[in-house]
């Protein structure tokens, strides 16, 4: 098979996923899921007309001339309900939220009068009816949907949510998924230090990846380039429903992931992308389990992830956006390209006069996981691009915060 591009390689990705059915959660720990099903709201939000301001209740008709002098004839509060109906030349003190009684059809506030009396009070402007009044059900109607199935649940989704009593909500299942790394040069966190080693970055990376995404994984250690080991430690791997392999997926005599997933029935998509970093990229796809052969380089990885690993698991968690939100930004420097793959250069984001700015981390080495750690943005050079020079516009995927897209930016 020859190496597919990356958008194709993303298509072939999200048609394999599917969602995994949905639970019950505690409002308390709805945030970042997913819901499931419309909601409804069980009623009138403001439940009656209410004051938008502390002030006046008033027959917009006395006022026409003011100032004017007006009787007040009760104080009404948020959560009180009025008991007196306002006539001709009267009105009532109202405060923020509290209900309009009756005969009254505007509100002014307290700044527009000056206080006569206990029992009076002047108004110094003229209002229309209607003036600084909430009507009964402004922000929600009894049985209106209010949010829709497929909506990402953000705390002002969780504020609708408490203001419709959902005391738990029905949101899209969180998948569990395993992370391996594979290698025989690498050291494990809680091992002892060896100079000539090469610590395992990837398997802690990739977890806060995942964790990003609102999913704790479950991390499997490392297995050693050795056929029979490697083949014990995937096949606890596809317990799981989702299973990053670090590493061990590229054309070395001793990359064993690929020929040992294809042993245990795991039916590989596609194992090469046209990209850099990440060219010994690799899916397929087991009974239980989609698996994603990433590349050992620990920048490669972390690409890797971002452009297929976090829009499927998107994809299952219920997401409708699945991709990392792309912004314009003029190139600081110089860029060479000088190969045909999409290239995935890590910037840092900074702004000027016309917007931002995108200004690479330095060595772009795969290896180099400080320019990772550094990155703010991914910028992305199209395949058939000859270069870049500064002052270009650029376009760059945010590799932080919450805004996502539909579509991928290429
Ligand atoms: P591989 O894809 O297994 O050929 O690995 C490519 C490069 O990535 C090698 O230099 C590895 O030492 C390095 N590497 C592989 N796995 C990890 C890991 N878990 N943490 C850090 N570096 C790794
Ligand atoms: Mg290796």
């Amino acid at each position: 098979m020859s190496d597919l591009t990356v958008a194709a390689a993303q298509r072939c990705v999200i048609e394999a996923m599917k969602r995994l059915g949905t639970e019950s959660v505690p409002l308390q720990q709805a945030f970042g899921r997913v819901l499931a099903a419309d909601i409804k709201a069980n009623r009138d939000q403001p439940p009656y007309d209410v004051s938008a301001m502390d002030g006046f209740a008033i027959r917009s008709a006395d006022v026409a001339n003011a100032p004017v002098v007006l009787e007040i004839i009760e104080d009404i509060k948020a959560g009180d309900m009025p008991r007196k109906t306002v006539q001709p030349g009267q009105c009532a003190r109202i405060m923020t939220g509290a209900p309009v009684p009756s005969g009254a059809d505007a509100v002014i506030r307290v700044e527009d009068t000056e206080a006569v009396s206990e029992t009076q009070v002047r108004i110094n402007v003229a209002v229309k009816p209607h003036n600084d009044i909430r009507d009964q059900g402004e922000s929600m109607r009894t049985d209106e949907v209010v949010l829709t199935a497929g909506t990402t649940i953000t705390p002002g989704v969780v504020g609708m949510l408490a203001m419709v009593k959902a005391a738990s909500v029905e949101v899209w299942r969180l998948p569990r998924v395993a992370i391996l790394s594979t290698g025989d040069e690498l050291e494990g966190l809680e091992e002892p230090f060896d100079a000539n080693k090469i610590p395992d970055a990837n398997s802690y990376a990739l977890m806060a990846q995942v964790q990003a995404l609102g999913i704790e994984p479950v991390l499997l250690g490392i297995a050693r380039d050795e056929p029979s080991h490697l083949k014990e430690m995937l096949q606890r791997g596809l317990q799981f429903d989702v299973l990053l392999v670090s590493g061990g997926s590229s054309v070395g005599v001793h990359d064993y992931v690929r020929p040992t997933l294809e042993a245990l029935g795991v039916q590989m998509k596609f194992w090469r992308v046209q990209m850099k970093p990440g060219h010994p990229m690799a899916f397929g796809v087991a009974p239980l389990t989609w698996v994603f052969g990433l590349p050992g380089n620990p920048v490669s990885g972390m690409v890797c992830f971002e452009e297929f690993v976090g829009p499927a698991l998107r994809y299952i968690t219920g997401h409708a956006n699945l991709f990392r939100r792309t912004v314009m930004a003029k190139l600081a420097r110089d860029v060479k390209h000088k190969h045909s793959r999409t290239e995935f250069v890590r910037v840092m984001l900074g702004r000027d006069s016309d917007g931002f700015t995108a200004t690479p981390t330095g060595d772009q080495g795969s290896g180099i996981l400080r320019s990772m750690a550094m990155a703010e943005g991914l910028m992305i050079v199209p395949a058939e691009c000859k270069g870049l020079v500064a002052g270009e516009q650029v376009t760059v995927q945010l590799l932080d915060g919450t805004a996502y897209q539909d579509e991928a930016g290429e």
